[in-house]
């Protein structure tokens, strides 16, 4: 089953589950930059792990075939200090232009804070100045569809997005549909324990259709199952769908969003 996992975070994973994903029928990847499960003390640490996601990664996933690719942000974590998110954002000019950069992501809310809105709202003007593709970062739990409408507001009154170009992931049962209806992508989360099951997954696909949704693991530090996107096609097929719909959930639409930016080739 040949696949794509559009969000998931191999810098913090071992090189064996490069090999589990090629030997599943993973071609490429997407990596967004987000938060390392510990705040850095200074912006220098994020221009190594920018390198990390630049240099080090494609090399280490091309080993099995697999093709890297990133997006680069300050995360809506660490991104709660305004003056030290500015630090980060003015090294981002260094590494746009890097030949595995999508865009800007996984940009967003954690906790629905002022400053966190303030430097959504400054990455997402530096997207647009920039012609970037945006990929979204949705809060959990019971900030989710709060955040949810808070970004797709900050999105919408910018003025210069256009929201084709935009992928809200970590998408549930109570969001997906307004994002859809707002004209922007929609990414669902397979996780084992938290978030999308892989029947979940399915469910919503049945009940909103597969038209800019795309399904991926966001497998990172945390409990989380790098084989999550093929999972999902295998859910979606025991239930009888066909072989075109599991290709354009796990394949096709994520290739097609990606493909918007020219430098997205497999
Ligand atoms: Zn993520």
């Amino acid at each position: 089953m040949k696949f794509i996992d559009p969000h998931i975070h191999p810098s913090s994973r071992t090189t064996d589950d490069y090999e589990r994903m090629a030997l599943s029928g993973c071609v490429a990847i997407t990596e967004p930059a987000f938060w390392a499960g510990f705040d850095r003390d200074s912006a220098r640490g994020f221009y190594d792990y920018f390198r990390q996601l630049t240099e080090y990664e494609p090399r280490r996933a091309g080993q099995y075939g697999i093709k890297h690719y990133t997006w680069i942000c300050i995360n809506p974590k660490e991104a709660d200090d305004p003056q030290f998110a500015r630090e980060v954002m003015a090294i981002f000019s260094e590494f746009l232009d890097k030949p595995n950069v999508l865009g800007i992501g996984e940009i967003g809310l954690n906790k629905n804070t002022k400053n966190e809105l303030t430097i959504l709202e400054e990455q997402i003007e530096l997207a647009a100045q920039y012609n970037q593709m945006i990929l979204v970062h949705t809060p959990h739990l019971e900030d989710k569809l709060k955040g949810t409408r808070l970004i797709m507001d900050a999105l919408e009154n910018n003025g210069k997005i256009d929201p084709q170009r935009v992928m809200i992931d970590h998408a549930e049962e109570h969001t997906v549909g307004e994002i859809l209806d707002r004209g922007f992508w929609a990414g669902l989360t397979i996780y084992p324990n938290t978030k999308c099951t892989p029947q979940r997954a399915a469910d919503i696909l049945e009940i909103h259709g597969t038209e800019r949704i795309w399904v991926n693991s966001a497998a990172d530090w945390g409990p989380s199952d790098p084989l999550a996107v093929p999972k999902c096609g295998v859910e979606l097929k025991r239930r009888g769908h066909s072989d075109e719909l599991v290709t354009k959930v796990i394949f096709d639409n994520p290739q097609t969003f990606l493909s918007q930016n020219e430098r997205f080739t497999l």
